[in-house]
């Protein structure tokens, strides 16, 4: 009778523990996606037309991440598949309509960190991949390495089944006379990395950010996107962080670790810790960062004139913005 009773009260104690969790199976927990595709200099007086073009593929951008983190899938899926929507989209500088580089070609770089674990995988300066944040997950989850470039990024590529093209596809006219522009110092420095980072239902952190670069950067140059911890950088224990912005900025400060560093040894809130990267320790016009943090705070900030940029949570928010 003892042992039954027992029994029964470790099974009561049981389900209550598993019932309050962060579940799939609990409709009380919670995701949050958000989503950025460049910050910079994004002229207000853009045509309606265009700015109703940016908002729609923004729009569908975000709910194929929501809905998968609302049936209960992983961040990881929401974060890869988000990025491919928005590298296969010429409008975005990542895959298909990446910058130029100086010599008129296309060099792609791309990361992504599971917070879980800490298990990352980046690439830079592939050339033939037409989904990099692809290739990024495969060097997290089926390489012994972190980080591969060039040609043994395209080789490991290959190996892994992943979609090679011709350099010719990531090819856009719009960007092509931006860059000729440029070249003749008409147009300011174009960016527009784009990135995600998710929240899912089991309680897990996932960042990615995948780009072209800067419009006419020297071939070989790599920026701060596919460098974990400028970039991007994801943790469960304090938050999830995708930056857009001057790579080189991002680098030499550290901008996605230093935000999780503050929150782990400083116990600061995600708000307080991003305000302090890009307002006191990053300058205006630089760019910006979107971030997560484990309760499902999220933070999309930037010192720029604007950021295309996007958040879904389980409350019922939906938002897509440009600028304030
Ligand atoms: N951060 C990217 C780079 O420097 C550019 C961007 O965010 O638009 O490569």
């Amino acid at each position: 009778m003892k042992n039954k009773l027992l029994l029964l009260i470790t099974l009561l104690f049981i389900s209550s523990v598993f019932l309050n969790s962060q579940t799939p199976d609990n409709p009380k927990a919670k995701f949050t996606i958000v989503m950025h595709a460049g910050a910079g200099t994004i002229s207000r007086d853009m045509p309606d037309s265009i700015k109703k073009e940016y908002i729609t593929a923004l729009t569908e951008a975000l709910n194929v991440g929501k809905n998968i983190l609302d049936k209960g899938g992983t961040s990881l899926d929401a974060v890869e598949k988000v990025i491919r929507f928005l590298e296969d989209d010429p409008k975005f500088n990542a895959g298909k309509g990446a910058v130029f580089t100086s010599e008129g070609t296309h060099e792609l770089d791309a990361s992504i960190m599971n917070g879980f674990d800490l298990s990352c995988g980046a690439v830079a300066g592939v050339k033939h991949v037409k989904n990099p944040i692809t290739l990024a997950r495969a060097v997290m989850e089926k390489s012994h390495h972190v980080f591969f470039i060039g040609e043994g990024a395209e080789k490991f590529a290959k190996q892994m089944n992943i979609e090679l093209v011709d350099e010719k596809y990531f090819f856009d006219q719009k960007r092509y006379d931006q860059w000729q522009k440029m070249k003749q110092n008409a147009e300011k420095n174009k960016k527009g990395t784009v990135g995600c980072v998710c929240l899912d239902k089991h309680g897990n952190i996932v960042a990615g950010t995948s780009t072209g670069g800067m419009t006419n950067k020297l071939p070989g140059r790599v920026g701060d996107s596919p460098i974990i911890g400028a970039g991007n950088y994801a943790n469960n224990k304090t938050c999830g962080v995708s930056a857009t912005g001057a790579g080189e900025l991002f680098i030499r400060n550290t901008v996605a670790f230093n935000i999780s560093a503050m929150m782990e040894y400083k116990n600061m809130s995600l708000k307080d810790a991003v305000y302090e990267m890009i307002h006191n320790r990053l300058k205006p016009g630089d760019g910006g960062v979107i971030a997560v943090d484990h309760q499902g705070n999220y933070i999309m900030d930037y010192n720029s004139e604007g950021m295309f940029r996007g958040v879904a949570n389980s409350d019922g928010i939906f938002e897509i913005k440009i600028w304030e």
